[in-house]
Parts: C-alpha cells; sequence; structure tokens
C-alpha cells in the first residue's frame, strides 16, 4: 500500500490567508479631557470694486488683511469695476482629541473613554469604582455622578454615538468608542458632604478610582454574550468573575480624585483664610456685595523649594556665565531668545539676559537666586481673565513675561483689586514656575505683582484697590504722579506698578 505524504505548499499558504475571525473587544477605557482645535477652509471671492473704495477699505469689509487683497489689473491705481481677488479663511469646524487625564478634582467635568473593536452601535454599560480603601464609596462600590445633570450609577452609552451632532472634522477618529461626559459629583448637598467627608477622612485625601466596563445589552443587534467579547482589562482579585473587564486609568495608575480648595474673595477688601495643605488646586469665588457669588477660576497648585531673594549684577557688556551648571536643565526662553537660566547642583539658579537699567544705564543682567530651606505654594495665573460679575468685570492679561505663576492668596488679592475696579488691566506677572522672577529680585515664590500704568486718575483707584486688598508696599516710577500709597521705585518703575508687602485682610 503506498503511503501518501501531505505537505504545505507555501506558495498556497502565501495567497491564501487564514480567515481572521471579527473579535470583539474592549481594548482601554479611561479617563480624560478633551481638546479642540478650529479648522479653517480658504476661500477666494470676487469683489467688484465700488466708487471710493480702496484696498484697505475692502479688506476692511470682509475682516481680512490688505496683503488678501489681490488686483487683477496691470494699472497703476485701483479702478472702479476692477474685480479683485479676496481670500478669506472661513472656520469649518474643530478638530477633536482626548488626552488621558490621570488626576482631577471633584466638580469638575471630565471625560469617559471605552475604547472597542467591532462593537458598532452596541450599549457600553460603565461604572465608575471605588478603588483600595473607602472614600467617596465603599471600596469596590460604584460611586454616583451626573450625566447631563441627572444623577447617575450606571452610565450608558453607544459606541460611535459621540459628536454625530457636532461640526467636528475628525469623527471617524472615535467611530469605535463610547464617549461620555461626566461631572465627578453627586447632585444633593448631603451626598456632596459624603464625598467631602470621604476624601477628609482618607489617609492620602485622595480617592483611587477605576473603570468598570460591561457590553451585553439585551436587545443587541448581533446577539452576542459578553463572554464572546475579548476584555482586555484585568480581573480583579479574589473575583468570581472570569471576565477582565475592569480598567485602570492605565497599567499600575488609578485614576485619582482630590477635593479643590477654595478661596472667597469678598468686595470689603477681605479673603478667606484656607489651609493649602495636599490639595493640588484652588478655585477663586468672588462675593460681591449683594451676597451673589461669582466663579472666577480654578487653579493647579505647586509646592515649591522657597527662593531666596535674587543678587542681581548689572552690566554693560555680556556677562560670563561661570561653569558648574547642570547643561541639560539650561532654559532658553520662549518670548525673549537673549535668556537663559542656568540650574546648579546646589539648587541655585541664574538668570541672564538682556535687560536695560534706565537707572544704572546698563543693559545686561544676571540675577542669582539661591534655594531656601522652606516649602512655598504658588499657584499657575489663568493666562487671562474676562469674568463678569453682575455690572462689573474682573479682566486681565499678561505682557510679554515668563513670570505667570504667583502666590495663592497674592491672586486672591489681585482677583479682588481687579474686581473693585473694573479696569482691562495688563500685568507683567509675578514669578516662574520655580519661584524666580527675572528680571525682577523681590518678586520671588510670587510675593509682588506688576501691572502696567493707567491714566492718572484710573491708576490711584487701582493703586487704592491693591492697597485695600492688602498690597502695602506699592513702588512707582521716579517720573510718575507721587501717587497716595506709593513710594519712589527710580527710573525702573517708569513703565510698570510694583505691588507687594502682602498682608491679607482675612474674613
Ligand atoms: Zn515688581
Amino acid at each position: 500500500m503506498p503511503i501518501v505524504y501531505l505537505t504545505e505548499d507555501p506558495s498556497v499558504r502565501a495567497s491564501c490567508p487564514p480567515l481572521k475571525p471579527r473579535q470583539q473587544e474592549v481594548s482601554k477605557a479611561y479617563f480624560a479631557k478633551r481638546e479642540e482645535k478650529a479648522q479653517y477652509k480658504t476661500i477666494i471671492k470676487d469683489h467688484v470694486t465700488a466708487k471710493g473704495e480702496t484696498l484697505s477699505k475692502i479688506a476692511n469689509k470682509y475682516k481680512v488683511s490688505v496683503k488678501d487683497v489681490k488686483r487683477t489689473k496691470n494699472t497703476k491705481y485701483l479702478q472702479v469695476g476692477e474685480t479683485v481677488k479676496v481670500t478669506i479663511k472661513e472656520k469649518k469646524g474643530v478638530e477633536v482629541k482626548f488626552v488621558k487625564l490621570n488626576k482631577a478634582t471633584i466638580g469638575e467635568d471630565v471625560y469617559i473613554i471605552v475604547e472597542t473593536k467591532h462593537l458598532e452601535e452596541e450599549t457600553v454599560l460603565i461604572n465608575i469604582l471605588q478603588g483600595q480603601e473607602d472614600v467617596l464609596a465603599k471600596k469596590d462600590a460604584p460611586l454616583t455622578v451626573q450625566q447631563d445633570s441627572q444623577e447617575v450609577t450606571k452610565i450608558q452609552e453607544k459606541v460611535g454615538n459621540y459628536c454625530k451632532e457636532e461640526e467636528v472634522s475628525n469623527k471617524d477618529d472615535f467611530k469605535d468608542w463610547a464617549i461620555v461626559k461626566v461631572k465627578l459629583q453627586p447632585k444633593t448637598a448631603a451626598d456632596q458632604k459624603a464625598w467631602n467627608n470621604g476624601l477628609e477622612c482618607a489617609g492620602t485625601k485622595k480617592a483611587m478610582l477605576f473603570l468598570l466596563v460591561d457590553v451585553h445589552s439585551e436587545n443587541s443587534i448581533s446577539n452576542f454574550k459578553s463572554e464572546y467579547i475579548l476584555y482586555k482589562g484585568y480581573k480583579k482579585e479574589k473575583d468570581d468573575s472570569t471576565i477582565p473587564n475592569h480598567f485602570l486609568n492605565e497599567e499600575g495608575t488609578w485614576f485619582e480624585v482630590t477635593n479643590s480648595k477654595t478661596i472667597h474673595i469678598y468686595h470689603d477688601g477681605t479673603i478667606s483664610k484656607v489651609d493649602l495643605k495636599n490639595a493640588e488646586k484652588v478655585s477663586y469665588v468672588y462675593n460681591a456685595e449683594n451676597d451673589k457669588e461669582y466663579n472666577i477660576c480654578t487653579c493647579d497648585l505647586l509646592e515649591i523649594d522657597e527662593r531666596l531673594k535674587g543678587v542681581s549684577d548689572d552690566k554693560k557688556i555680556e556677562h560670563e556665565v561661570k561653569v558648574g551648571f547642570d547643561k541639560n536643565k539650561t532654559v532658553v526662553y520662549d518670548h525673549d531668545s537673549s535668556r537663559k537660566k542656568y540650574t546648579y547642583s546646589d539648587g541655585t539658579i541664574r538668570t541672564y539676559g538682556k535687560f536695560y537699567n534706565p537707572d544704572k544705564k546698563t543693559n545686561y543682567r544676571l540675577v542669582t537666586y539661591k534655594k531656601g530651606s522652606n516649602k512655598k505654594f504658588i499657584v499657575k495665573m489663568p493666562s487671562s481673565l474676562n469674568k463678569n460679575i453682575g455690572d462689573n468685570s474682573i479682566s486681565f492679561s499678561f505682557t510679554r513675561t515668563a513670570r505667570r505663576y504667583c502666590g495663592p492668596e497674592h491672586l486672591a488679592c489681585f482677583i479682588g483689586a481687579l474686581a473693585e475696579v473694573g479696569y482691562s488691566i495688563k500685568s507683567g506677572g509675578a514669578c516662574e514656575e520655580d519661584g524666580t522672577s527675572y528680571p525682577s529680585i523681590s518678586h520671588i515664590n510670587g510675593q509682588s505683582v506688576d501691572t502696567s500704568y493707567l491714566d492718572d486718575i484710573m491708576e490711584q483707584k487701582f493703586i487704592n484697590a491693591m492697597h485695600k486688598f492688602g498690597f502695602l508696599s506699592q513702588l512707582r516710577g521716579s517720573g510718575k504722579k507721587v501717587f497716595s500709597h506709593t513710594s519712589d521705585g527710580g527710573k525702573l518703575h517708569n513703565n510698570h506698578l510694583h505691588s507687594g508687602g502682602l498682608s491679607p485682610n482675612y474674613k
């Protein structure tokens, strides 16, 4: 009897790939924030020139710059009836991106993202679970949060349902995702209080959260069973279930929820005294005369090594920067390429750059900031503010400065003064993220704020308002009017008011 051997023919194999099953999958689940970028399209419009029109008038009419208006005739002057081509940028929606978020504070809006495969139109059920210890709920129990102002414990969303109505240019990126926005807070005052108590009692002052994801709706179109779905999460310890559908934000990382601390600012010049220990954010609330409360902003809180008062060295010529700094930590500034920052092994920071000192007529300054032995809190100031508070407003923006951090109470008192006057103030800020404050030697740890001058009458009102909120040491330029509450700060202060020496009035 002949023996038949079966061997594989490699050519057959290559031309006929094995069938791949459509493996339904829940790949990832995590918390995120939404970021968006406006998208523009360019259109070119023909405009027929009317009598009396110039290129700049036409540019004005279409709200474009003159270079976006192109003539079509070769004559010396623009002619009546001449067609000009106007290039217009039109907004055509936004591009959306979700960035993973590992931390948030109570009351914040966050997104939950569930990334799936082959689960189009299926409903995803999500629980936010309390991990590690009892804090916002019992350990492993689901949290009640808000979705569209409704309380929810079991959160539901269809895969691919996100931004259907919206003008989002990259909708396809999310067709396999279930995306929900939730507010991390229960609805009733009693429940909110329970959350706050839970955080207060927790050793870490944090709640570690994770997600439980299920995809087995009864009306499922494909009639699948959940065990056919590949969940790429993990199984909880001592869990009877065999399904690995618990998800940490990313491997080894819980989603952390903390409490934000609130500093209240009162119209009478006082602020509330708040212990910022263990906080990650600070919220600012303005209390107006009519007892109305206005949420102004929430800022990141940083605990930094204290900086000692800087020592400056002004010269006409460029300095030679001494050796010994950590080359990897050298910073060149975005807003001023001549400026560099050097860090030394003992924690000393030196900043050097072009800086004209009108009192000494020098062009370069080097400031050495030594590290102190204490810790200081600073907050990241909002990049600008423009908030209506009744008939008045709180409004400021920055000049070209890297000093966008400030002491937490300094910001509160600055906001109080802004509310008092209602003017739009330009600020040179207070300090940088590391507590240094080049070119100033005295703004260290964000303890003073610079502002550009207004006209003399408005300026005096603003100085009074800063004084009322406890800035007791204000410097004016030697060429300026002798404003009350100020002392002479030399020519250096001819272009800005310096407000320091804060001694807040506590409620
Ligand atoms: Zn200053």
